[in-house]
């Protein structure tokens, strides 16, 4: 089976700073990446590269085996900060996309009600973004990031700025749209409960230069329930690995640095 998104040899430089060096990555269709590793080692470079807003100076990043050279709307994007317009509605911040703009409008507005509705936010289509908490302004973004169909999803510690109980229900949230979507996901987050709730597959990266160092696939299923998977038999052992090696890799870094 060919990888849906791969990083063949990928290095890349900020002035003369290597940030990434020799990254090879291959994530299939439907696989769900949790990228972990120290502030500064290059996990959102490598989501930027991805999303194609810049180009490595060397090595390959192939989508459905074509290169991605730009931008598309097949692959989309969530940040840590919503980013959702403050002059327009909850419904037009879903719907304003340029995939979505050729498209009949009734259709259109008709599915974003729907995503809306899914993440909790049915009667909040005319409200504003200074209307809304931050949780609820996240949850715009998904719907949006949602509502075109990608087929793949790049987010950047999208859960970060939000308290534990509202991330908990955005992690459900995300993973049941995931399941029933298909869409390949590749996330970036620092917190390791997490990665484990979420992922089929830990990478973990080194810093100075960016590295991925090591790899964990996660033996828990697709089908997970947030309040019992620490009861899985190797839940413990994985969460403690995984954070050893993270630990490691920060300390490493801080004191190489
Ligand atoms: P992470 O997301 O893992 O915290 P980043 O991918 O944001 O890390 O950054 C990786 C490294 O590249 C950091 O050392 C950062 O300072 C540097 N960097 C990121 N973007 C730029 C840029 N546009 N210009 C110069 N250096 C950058
Ligand atoms: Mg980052």
């Amino acid at each position: 089976m060919s990888a849906h998104i791969s990083l063949k040899k990928i290095s890349l430089f900020f002035e003369q700073h290597r940030v990434l060096d020799n990254i090879n990555l291959d994530i299939f269709k439907g696989e769900f990446v949790v990228l972990l590793g120290p502030s500064g080692c290059g996990k959102s470079t490598i989501l930027n590269l991805l999303a194609g807003f810049y180009q490595p100076q060397q090595g390959t990043i192939f989508c459905n085996e074509r290169s991605v050279q730009q931008p598309d709307p097949s692959r989309g994007m969530i940040f840590q900060q919503p980013n959702l317009f403050p002059w327009l509605n909850v419904l037009d911040n879903v719907t304003f996309g340029p995939r979505l703009s050729k498209h009949n409008r009734e259709l259109v507005n008709a599915r974003a009600r729907e995503w809306l509705k899914r993440v909790g936010l049915a009667g909040f289509e005319d409200h504003f973004p200074w209307q809304l908490s931050g949780g609820m302004k996240q949850r715009v973004a998904l719907a949006r990031a949602w509502l075109p169909g990608p087929e793949v999803l790049l987010l950047d510690e999208p859960f970060g700025a939000l308290d534990a109980q509202t991330r908990m229900m955005m992690q459900e949230l995300l993973r049941d749209a995931w399941l029933e979507n298909q869409t390949t996901l590749l996330f970036v987050t620092h917190d390791v409960d997490e990665a484990l709730f979420l992922a089929d597959r830990v990478l973990i990266m080194s810093a100075h230069p960016g590295r991925i160092v090591d790899e964990v696939t996660l033996p828990f299923g697709r089908q997970r329930d947030i309040e019992t998977l620490v009861e899985h038999a190797d839940y413990r052992y994985l969460k403690q690995k995984v954070l050893q090696r993270v630990r490691y890799e920060a300390k490493r870094h801080l004191t190489s640095s």
